[in-house]
């Protein structure tokens, strides 16, 4: 693999970083007054806000209910707070520090201060000034995210239109993130190695626009990586068939149980399937030289005798399939009605350089070997 690892830049491993180094800091500077680092903003939040509510604190902090508990009983029990019914709410409780805790307050900040003197020593004032801004800004994005259903799928493409997806349909195309092989040529590389940052549509935003352009578009098209890899892809599937579209799904075939649930839910109604090479040769194709193959096999056979639109795509190339092993493949695939062969052609965005796809001219001679086994051969 040709990807360059070493100089990606990850915002979120360094965070990480940044919080494990603080953490270990404050738990060592704070052992003397038996506080841990989950501990200080707490408490810190308290001493600043006297009175403040336990809910108040986990709004603010963006802490669950459960953690916020432990910890509020764990600073009352060393005797750094005090907990009392609210006057105004008798549901609410209002949180006060003692003595103790304002006696050691001081010591707190000088901790505080120190570390952070120490790692922005190196960082000029007025970029720490804009730092502190983005970071403020993401931890909200954060807080509101949490809030978001989890579950619902993202997407990592959007080709608004194409005329090209499904025959005699105007498609939106739309592409999930990730996938389960590794095939050398694979074009896709930026949707199977996802980045932190790459660009991503949320489901709600996908729905709004198959919505918004109703009278135009009549199919939608969801591909990838892998898109059988996302059980949450369901519940999308359901709302977008209730609005009335085509649903036309492309795979490698490889997780038939949910493709089987698709077809009998009828949640789709053409199935693309991408098959790598013949049996004995599938594991190098995909780039993972020990795949046992029974799910597509199982998968070829779902699709050949359902009664779905259904059509088998190979992707030849030089490297991977000789002239014979196209022919086996057309073979193994028996009964399908159809077959495409599509031209490979190398992006700039393909996970492996060098591979060489068959010419136009070298598909129309070996298209009547296949057409022996599937009747309808196109080449795309
Ligand atoms: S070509 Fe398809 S199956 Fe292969 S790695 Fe790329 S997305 Fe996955």
């Amino acid at each position: 693999m040709n990807r360059d690892f070493q100089n990606s830049s990850d915002l979120l491993l360094d965070i990480s970083i940044l919080y494990r180094s603080t953490q270990k800091y404050y738990d060592q500077m704070l052992q003397s007054i038996s506080l841990t680092y989950a501990q200080l903003p707490i408490l810190i939040l308290i001493y600043e806000n006297e009175g403040i509510s336990q809910q108040q604190i986990a709004q603010d902090g963006g802490y669950d209910k459960g953690t916020i508990t432990k910890q509020v009983q764990k600073l009352e029990e060393m005797g750094y707070i005090r907990v009392q019914p609210s006057k105004k709410d008798k549901r609410a409780k209002e949180l006060y520090t003692t003595a103790k805790a304002r006696g050691i307050m001081s010591k707190v900040y000088a901790i505080r201060t120190s570390w952070w003197r120490h790692i922005s020593s190196s960082i000029p004032k007025e970029d720490m000034a804009a730092f502190s801004n983005f970071y403020k800004n993401m931890a909200a994005s954060a807080k509101e995210f949490a809030k978001a259903d989890l579950n619902a799928i993202s997407f990592f493409e959007h080709q608004k239109l194409s005329f090209q997806s499904v025959p005699g349909k105007v498609s939106t195309i739309v592409a999930t993130g990730g996938c389960n092989y590794r095939c050398p040529f694979c074009n896709e590389s930026h949707l199977v190695f996802l980045k932190e940052d790459s660009i991503s549509y949320s489901q709600e935003e996908i729905l709004q626009y198959v919505k918004s352009r109703k009278d135009m578009l009549d199919s939608i098209t969801i591909t990838g990586g892998e898109p059988l890899m996302h059980t949450e892809l369901d519940p999308f599937l359901k709302k977008v068939k209730q609005m009335g579209f085509f649903i036309n799904l492309m795979t490698n075939g490889s997780y038939f149980e949910h493709l089987k649930s698709l077809v009998e839910q009828k949640l789709v109604d053409r199935v693309v399937m991408h098959i790598k090479n013949v049996p004995g040769k599938y594991g190098e194709t995909i780039g993972l030289k020990t795949y046992e193959i029974h799910e597509v096999e199982k998968s070829i056979r779902l699709l050949n005798t359902e009664k779905i639109e259904s059509v088998f795509v190979i992707t030849p190339v030089h490297e991977f399939h000789t002239p014979e092993d196209l022919v086996a493949m057309a073979k193994w695939l028996q009964p399908a009605p159809s077959l495409e062969l599509h031209i490979f052609e190398e992006k700039e965005t393909v996970i492996q350089k060098g591979y060489h796809g068959y010419t136009r001219e070298e598909l129309n001679k070996i298209k009547k070997e296949l057409e022996v086994y599937i009747p309808n051969v196109k080449i795309r």
